[in-house]
């Protein structure tokens, strides 16, 4: 039989706001275990939640960057729940009235990059947990409530993924939305951004969804795919072998690569879901609204259009440029400084972004700046050095030997273009190769352009490179044919 996967995506997002979000207590991370935690994000008898604002706004541009409507009236439940890194029994969490409503992001699927609109139910604020630390502790386990109480929302999607890399493509969209917005670093590997995946199969052309299993907290592109996977491949061995898929929740295990149960349907929490008393209705004014549409910057899927057709840059490349703001920003400051995007484009794709990730360092910490790559694409363009040697500069200036400028100049880099010295080195290479100038005079001229390349090889090396290879073309040609 001919399977076909469906996929639903619960997307958490930590919003980087200075304080908690029903407290004002200050976000400080790395710091230690329970430093930051406070009193009422630990609901201690007598305290108060207070709603964060900043919060709220930042939910709100979210909503407004997938065309969500925004629910102008917002309010909170309480989850109740027993867990050891939740010590005050409830989640505060929005139920009944989510921030943001209905809203969708467009994926690019299969080779030609068709779009496929995958639906948003809705985004909703709530407080994330503490953590539970199993390292250093034996036989035991650690409770670290620094994270208790700070913001997040939760992006629930519509099923309509139908395989990982799907789920993956969304994700990167959501990443990229978030982090242009400004409203998340989008951390993957400090659980800035994390997510469950509900995964379904179902006979090709059967219209009803299978039962799911929720697979929770991911917290990297590589598992997400694997657990997927993993996952798709349990449930249709299941069901041919006569089985049941039971809804159910599971973990994923990475060292294994199989997904476990964690705890099913049967045994699933009422969490007596109630509006939080102490927190009161949130309404947003259309002012407010008004104020932070204005305040959503270019966002990737504008600016992958634009990069293609202002810079006249491959889909490709503008895909790979775009996919971080910072990159996308570093290339247009590069680009408006030498006037080429194209060279720009293949810099920053190709030995900028080696670089960067052999050292695992973020282009925002780059030792060589947008300004400073500029001027050294501008040195190939005026012909101060070939494009070889650039590569040589460039590796000085990584270390920070200094600009491109100073680089040339100290290692004495400058393409030769003098034309006298140019010939007297083609003059000796000429003299000791009596015996390929034979072969040369006497190939068809087809045949001579290949032959050319032995006697360019030997200049270009004579010059360390340093020659300007289309005047040794030409002077070679011109000598040969004599
Ligand atoms: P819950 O409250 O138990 O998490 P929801 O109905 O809110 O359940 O669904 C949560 C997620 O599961 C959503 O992202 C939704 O798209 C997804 N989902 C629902 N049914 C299925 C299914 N049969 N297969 C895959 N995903 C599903
Ligand atoms: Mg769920």
């Amino acid at each position: 039989m001919q399977w076909e996967t469906v996929i639903g995506l619960e997307v958490h997002v930590q919003l980087s706001t200075q304080s908690k979000i029903f407290s004002g207590s200050s976000i400080a991370f790395g710091a230690e275990p329970n430093t930051q935690a406070n009193a009422v994000d630990l609901a201690m008898p007598g305290t108060l939640p207070v709603a964060n604002e900043q919060a709220f706004h930042k939910a709100i541009m979210f909503g407004l960057a997938i065309d969500a409507a925004i629910e102008k009236k917002s309010a909170f439940e309480r989850k109740n729940y027993f867990y050891p890194d939740l010590p005050k029994g409830y989640q505060t969490t929005q139920l009944e009235k989510p921030i943001v409503g209905p809203g969708h992001i467009d994926i690019e699927v299969g080779e030609n990059s068709t779009v496929k609109r995958i639906r948003i139910h809705h985004a909703h604020l709530e407080e994330d947990a503490g953590k539970s630390l199993h390292e250093d502790f034996h036989g035991m386990s650690g409770i670290d409530l620094n994270r208790a109480g700070t913001p997040l929302i939760e992006i629930v999607s519509e099923p309509d993924m139908s395989s990982s890399e799907e789920a993956i493509k969304f994700l990167k969209k959501v990443h990229g939305i978030v982090t242009y917005l400004g409203i998340s670093d989008g951390d993957m590997s400090q659980g800035s951004l994390r997510c469950d995946a509900n995964v379904s199969v179902r006979p090709v052309g059967e219209k009803k969804l299978g039962t799911r299993a929720e697979i929770k907290n991911l917290n990297s592109f590589r598992f997400i795919e694997k657990a997927i996977h993993i996952e798709v491949a349990r449930q249709i061995e299941l069901i041919e072998d006569g089985g049941t898929v039971v809804q159910e929740t599971r973990l994923y295990d990475s060292e294994k690569n199989e997904t476990r149960s964690m705890r099913s349907k049967e045994e699933a929490n009422d969490y007596r879901y109630f509006p939080c008393p102490d927190l009161l209705p949130v309404v947003i004014e259309d002012s407010v609204i008004e104020a932070l549409r204005k305040k959503i910057p270019e966002l990737p899927e504008a600016k992958l259009q634009r990069f293609q057709s202002e810079y006249a840059l491959s889909y490709y490349d503008a895909s790979l440029l775009t996919e971080l703001r910072s990159v996308a920003d570093y290339f247009e400051t590069t680009t408006k400084t030498c006037a080429d995007a194209k060279l720009s484009a293949n810099w920053i794709i190709g030995d900028l972004s080696a670089f960067l990730n052999k050292q695992g360092i973020p282009i925002e910490h780059s030792p060589v700046s947008a300004n400073q790559l500029a001027d050294l694409i501008t040195r190939i363009k005026d012909q101060t050095i070939s494009g070889k040697i650039a590569k040589q500069v460039f590796e000085a200036m990584c270390n920070g030997e200094g600009s491109a400028d100073e680089i040339i100049e100290s290692k004495g880099l400058k393409q030769l273009s003098d034309g006298g010295a140019i010939e007297a080195m083609v003059d000796d290479v000429i003299a000791k190769s009596a015996a390929q100038v034979e072969q040369y005079q006497a190939a068809e001229p087809d045949k001579q352009k290949k032959l050319l390349g032995y006697f360019v090889g030997q200049v270009m090396k004579a010059s360390k490179g340093k020659a300007n290879p289309g005047q040794v073309n030409k002077i070679l040609a011109e000598k040969l044919a004599k």
